[in-house]
């Protein structure tokens, strides 16, 4: 079986096993757990322990503590860990709760949200820019589903708006912006 580099021993980083990595990215679908950058055209993707491993060792390999990260959100979490106000967790918490998305940019409803925005630099400039990018690119399928005359066309590109939704990046703020602009034409 394929360990990797051969200088890193199992037994010291048992959580970096080529196998785990690869069900994490099947998991995430490539996407990092906290921003949903889709990373792995540009980087690895880092395995992330949601608690911190230096003050959590009996987690350090426990399926539930683990996901995949950006190595721009893993380094700004780093060890980082507020028992009174913890990073939002993606997989016990439902984000919404804590977060809201107005266009490309994220707002807190509660502390720990803005502890995880704050924290994460969720808001950094890059991070906009790329948000931005993602609602462009739905704004322009929801305008061409809107204008399209025949059913087949319209169903084509509902699909194609659709696995933006489910796959694609940032999908809180895309979704967010396509529930607003898909409106019921009978509420107006
Ligand atoms: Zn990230």
């Amino acid at each position: 079986m394929d360990r990797g580099f051969h200088s890193v021993r199992p037994e010291d980083f048992p959580w970096s096993h080529a196998d785990i990595k690869a069900a994490l990215i099947a998991e995430t679908a490539g996407k990092c757990a906290y921003c949903e950058a889709r990373m792995l055209a540009v980087s690895f993707g880092d395995i992330e322990h949601i608690y911190p491993k230096s003050m959590f060792p009996e987690l350090v390999v426990s399926w539930n503590n683990l996901t995949l990260a950006c190595s721009g959100c893993n380094q700004r979490k780093s060890s980082k860990y507020d028992a009174s106000s913890e990073f939002i967790n993606p997989y016990v918490d439902d984000p919404a709760e804590h977060l809201f998305f107005l266009g490309p940019a994220v707002y807190e409803r509660t502390n720990r949200g803005m502890y995880t925005i704050v924290e994460l630099g969720l808001n950094d400039i890059p991070r906009i820019e790329a948000r931005m990018r993602a609602i462009e690119n739905a704004a322009n399928l929801v305008a061409r589903f809107q204008a399209a005359t025949d059913d087949t066309t319209k169903s084509m590109l509902w699909r194609l708006i659709d696995s933006v939704l489910q796959g694609g990046e940032y999908t809180a703020a895309v979704s967010t912006y396509v529930s607003a602009a898909i409106q019921p034409a009978s509420s107006s």
